[in-house]
């Protein structure tokens, strides 16, 4: 899965910096998560990083339309390092 950045976003961008994979930018009008680049964490930290961060709870939530096992996370974060 990837995670997903809902409309409660407040464009703070404390989000951006900390993910290992460079999936998070800011986008028009509200932060974005590439779902190419989104592991859910999977193969840096145990959890996810922009969850731990955002400064608005809900604010980013597991994306529906992009759902992989964690085998396939940890090939996608083995193809981009
Ligand atoms: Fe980046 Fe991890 Fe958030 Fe996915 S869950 S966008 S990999 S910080
Ligand atoms: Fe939006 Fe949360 Fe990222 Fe801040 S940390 S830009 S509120 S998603």
């Amino acid at each position: 899965m990837a995670m997903l950045i809902i409309s409660d976003c407040i464009n703070c961008g404390a989000c951006e910096p900390e993910c290992p994979n460079e999936a998070i930018s800011a986008g028009d009008p509200i932060y974005v998560i590439d779902p190419d680049k989104c592991t859910e964490c999977v193969g840096a930290f145990d959890t996810a990083k922009c969850v731990e961060v955002c400064p608005v709870d809900g604010c980013i939530i597991i994306d529906p339309d992009h759902t992989e096992s964690k085998d396939d996370l940890e090939a996608k974060y083995q193809r981009l390092h």
